[in-house]
């Protein structure tokens, strides 16, 4: 990881100041409040300036935990939800990780600093792009596709962890078929309104335990296992 992560923004176009480093400290304290207690999701997200994922109306509300509009008429996830399907992953560095829906490279990025080997996946070509250039600029590697992350992505499975950050109808079978034994999904189902987060962890080459947890809203899973 990188020494300043804000040195390699232009300084003019974005900074992390004290002020901004001071909200993310209660933001990261709100998230304690809300029940996360890994301290190495926690840790990764004091770390990460969430400012510079957002579009620059929304700076000075970066650190409330909120989702906001991102483009292609998508969304940052909301603080606490990244917080709480990274939690799940029970991440260990080294990790495979798939994670569907790009999105901004919030997500991603967090994923990165616990040290995961991460394939990530985006259908919309314009936030691909962005996401691309962001994980570099941070100074990561990961590989980007631009695709239907409802098919997973055959070309590197099986992996330790799937994450899903996009609601879906139902369990997409290539995800669970492309999760090592083993492995923890964590995906949100349910219909267009609302869904419940699973977690399910793959007991064997054709079974698997699920669990079911909150509600969240999500953008919808778009794809041919999906809406
Ligand atoms: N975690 C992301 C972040 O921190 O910015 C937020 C992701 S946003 C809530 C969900 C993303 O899933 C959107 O960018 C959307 O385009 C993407 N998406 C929806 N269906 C998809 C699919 N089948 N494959 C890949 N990405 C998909």
């Amino acid at each position: 990881m990188p020494l300043s992560i804000a040195s390699l923004f232009c300084k003019a176009i974005m900074e992390d100041t004290y002020k901004d480093r001071g909200a993310r400290k209660r933001l990261i304290q709100e998230l304690r409040t809300k029940g996360i207690v890994d301290e190495k999701v926690l840790t990764a997200m004091l770390k990460i300036p969430r400012h510079f994922f957002i579009q620059s109306e929304f700076r000075s509300h970066a650190y409330q935990d909120k989702a906001f509009k991102i483009d292609a008429g998508q969304t940052i996830s909301q603080p606490y939800t990244v917080a709480y399907q990274t939690q799940l992953l029970q991440i260990e560095p080294g990790d495979k990780v798939l994670e569907v829906g790009t999105g901004s490279a919030y997500q991603s990025i967090i994923l990165l600093e616990l040290g995961v080997n991460l394939f990530t996946i985006e259908r919309q070509e314009e936030l691909f792009k962005k996401a691309h250039a962001r994980i570099s600029k941070f100074g990561y590697k990961a590989t980007c596709i631009l695709g239907d992350g409802s098919k997973g992505y055959i070309e590197a499975a099986p992996y330790d962890k799937i994450i899903v950050t996009a609601g879906a109808p139902v369990l997409p079978d290539s995800l669970i078929n492309q999760l090592k034994v083993g492995g923890i999904l964590i995906i949100p189902i349910g219909d267009s309104k609302i869904q419940k987060m699973h977690s399910i962890v793959k007991t064997s080459a054709t079974t698997f335990e699920e669990i079911t947890l909150e509600n969240f809203k999500f953008v919808p899973l778009i794809g041919e296992q999906a809406w």
